[in-house]
């Protein structure tokens, strides 16, 4: 079973890349033949590099090992499969800064709801021991109280602003708004009425946690 004699070919290469992408997928020889109808001594013969696949066995053979005739012939995987894990660690990466975005959405949530309840708290603490208190105690407390009011409502609108971005409703830009812009605008808990910094229409642009997330997407 010869297979074709094509000039530039390195077959012990191609070889050493069938027993590599075989032993990947944990196939022995023998299996790999099964799967082809071929016999395991044909397998041993490419992988030692003495003989190619036939023409009508490469196409098989690549779909069993998960490559292309291209880079089953040139003994190595190429720009298509570095695009394809490029592709893969985008994925990953988008995954990972969504993962990201909603935790930073999650305790933006908590330091709002935690810091108004610690507001409303002290200050009913100071109406209930209004008789106890001294006037600078008073003070120092409700001081306090708008303090961390304030720290929190900052953190809260911070984190909300920078987890992932705001996309545009009627170009799909997405994109992060200025402090001016994001304070200014109208909202509602998932929309802002912001200015597209592409297409510079203002619409409700939703809150997305990545860049590639479909419109219409729970946050
Ligand atoms: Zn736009």
């Amino acid at each position: 079973m010869e297979g074709p004699q094509i000039g530039s070919l390195d077959q012990a290469r191609t070889g050493r890349f069938i027993q590599q992408l075989r032993k990947e997928l944990g196939l022995t020889q023998r299996q790999l033949g099964e799967k082809l109808m071929i016999s395991d001594k044909t397998v041993s013969k490419w992988e030692c590099g003495s003989g190619l696949p036939e023409i009508s066995l490469l196409m098989p053979l690549c779909r069993e090992l998960g490559v292309n005739v291209n880079e089953l012939l040139s003994g190595q995987r190429l720009s298509a499969a570095d695009y394809q894990r490029k592709a893969e660690e985008n994925i990953m990466s988008l995954m990972k800064e969504r993962e990201e975005n909603v935790k930073k959405i999650r305790l933006s949530v908590f330091t709002g709801v935690s810091t108004t309840a610690t507001l409303i708290i002290l200050v009913l603490l100071v109406g209930f021991y209004a008789g106890v208190m001294s006037l600078p105690v008073k003070l120092l407390v409700i001081g306090f109280a708008c303090l961390q009011f304030g720290a929190g409502l900052y953190v809260t609108m911070s984190m909300d602003k920078e987890a992932g971005y705001f996309k545009c409703k009627a170009c799909g830009e997405t994109f992060k708004p200025t402090w001016r812009a994001y304070l200014w605008a109208p909202h509602t808990i998932t929309r802002r009425w912001l200015r597209c910094p592409k297409c510079g229409r203002v619409t409700a642009c939703r809150h997305v946690m990545s860049r590639g997330e479909p419109d219409g997407q729970e946050r």
